[in-house]
C-alpha cells in the first residue's frame, strides 16, 4: 500500500512539474485531488486495511495531499506570472513609432473663394456687413424699389415661409439695413457676403448659393469709382491680364446698371465652351445706386451719391477651379472636397 502511494505521488509531482497552462493544472488536481480523484480513492478504501495499518496509510496520503497542494499553489503563480510577462511583452508600446495623424477638416472651396473676395476688398477699406437670411418682404423687395406689383418680383422664384416672410433672394437687404443704420448721408463702405435662396436646380444654380454684394455711398461718387474697384478686383481675383468689360442692363436698384464681363480664363479670350464661343464671362452686376433707393433710407441724392454690385460666389469658384458643375459643391463628395486641401 505505501509503495502504491509513493509511485502515485511520484507520477503526480511528475505530471504537475511539465503543467504549461492553467487548465491543465486544473485537471491533475481534480484527477489526484478531487471527490473522485486518486487519493481520495485510497482514503475510501482504507476501511478494508488492518486497523494497525489505518492511521499509518491515513498520515502518509494527508502528507502526500499537503505536498500536492503545495506544488499545486506555487506552479499557479508561476503560471500567473508568465501569463502576466507574456502580455506586457505584446502589449508593449513602441514609443519610437511615429504617430498615427488624426485626419483634419479644411475650409470648403466656396468658403476659400469667399474669403479671397473679402480680403480684396478688405483691403481697399471695405468693411463686411452681415444680415438675417428670413427677411421681410419690405427689406428684400420694396425697399430696393421694388414694390408689390413690380414685374422684377416675377423674376425671382422665391421660397416664402409666410406671405410677409422669405428667405432673402439676394444680400441687398443688408445694404438697406446698412444705411438705415447710420446717420443719412453719412459715407457707406461695405460688402455683404453670404447665402440666398431662389427656386432652381441644375449644373448652374442651387436652391442655396453664396453672393457678395457691395455698397459704396458718400459726396462725389461716380461711375468711373465703380469701374475703377471692381477693375482691381477682377484683377485681384483672376490674374493681372484679364480683360473687362461694362455693358449696359437693367436692375430696378441701380441707375444706370452694367453687367459686367471678364475675358473668358479658360480660353484667353479665343472663344470655347465655356463663354459659348463669345470669348467673354458674365461676372457681376453693378450700377450706380437708384435715388429712390437713396431717399427711401434717407439719404439725399442730391448730397451723396453711390455705387453697388452684386456677385454670385459659386460661379467664380467654378471658374477659378476649372469646375463644370455647381452641384458638386454640395454634394459632400470627400473626393471632390479632399482636392481643396
Ligand atoms: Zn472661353
Amino acid at each position: 500500500m505505501e509503495e502504491k502511494l509513493q509511485t502515485l505521488k511520484n507520477t503526480a509531482v511528475d505530471e504537475l512539474s511539465r503543467v504549461s497552462d492553467m487548465e491543465t493544472l486544473h485537471e491533475l488536481r481534480v484527477k489526484y485531488l478531487g471527490k473522485k480523484g486518486s487519493l481520495t480513492a485510497v482514503l475510501r478504501s482504507m476501511g478494508s486495511l488492518s486497523p494497525e495499518m489505518r492511521p499509518r496509510i491515513g498520515q502518509i496520503v494527508n502528507e502526500i495531499r499537503e505536498e500536492l497542494e503545495q506544488i499545486i499553489a506555487s506552479k499557479t503563480e508561476e503560471l500567473k506570472q508568465a501569463e502576466l510577462m507574456r502580455r506586457l511583452a505584446a502589449e508593449k508600446i513602441d514609443v519610437t513609432l511615429p504617430g498615427r495623424r488624426p485626419p483634419s477638416g479644411h475650409l470648403h472651396p466656396i468658403t476659400l473663394t469667399l474669403n479671397r473676395i473679402k480680403e480684396t476688398f478688405m483691403r481697399m477699406g471695405f468693411k463686411v456687413a452681415e444680415g438675417p437670411e428670413i427677411e421681410n418682404d419690405y427689406y428684400n423687395f420694396e425697399a430696393l424699389n421694388l414694390p408689390q406689383d413690380h414685374p422684377a418680383r416675377d423674376m425671382q422664384d422665391s421660397f416664402y415661409i409666410t406671405e410677409e416672410f422669405l428667405l432673402r433672394t439676394h444680400t441687398s437687404p443688408v445694404q438697406v439695413r446698412t444705411m438705415q443704420s447710420v446717420k443719412p448721408n453719412q459715407p457707406v463702405r461695405i460688402i455683404a457676403p453670404g447665402k440666398v435662396y431662389r427656386r432652381d436646380y441644375d449644373a448652374t444654380h442651387s436652391p442655396m448659393f453664396h453672393q457678395v454684394e457691395g455698397l459704396v455711398i458718400d459726396k462725389g461718387i461716380s461711375f468711373a469709382d465703380l469701374k475703377g474697384t471692381l477693375e482691381l478686383f477682377l484683377r485681384e481675383i483672376f490674374g493681372g491680364d484679364v480683360r473687362v468689360r461694362f455693358r449696359p442692363s437693367f436692375f430696378p436698384f441701380t441707375e444706370p446698371s452694367a453687367e459686367v464681363d471678364i475675358s473668358c480664363v479658360m480660353c484667353g479670350g479665343t472663344g470655347c465652351r465655356v463663354c459659348s464661343g463669345t470669348g467673354w464671362l458674365e461676372i457681376l452686376g453693378s450700377g450706380m445706386v437708384h435715388p429712390r433707393v437713396l431717399e427711401m433710407s434717407n439719404f439725399d441724392p442730391a448730397v451723396v451719391s453711390g455705387f453697388a454690385f452684386g456677385m454670385g460666389v459659386e460661379r467664380i469658384a467654378m471658374l477659378l477651379y476649372g469646375i463644370d458643375d455647381l452641384r458638386l459643391f454640395y454634394e459632400n463628395d470627400l473626393r471632390f472636397l479632399q482636392q481643396f486641401r
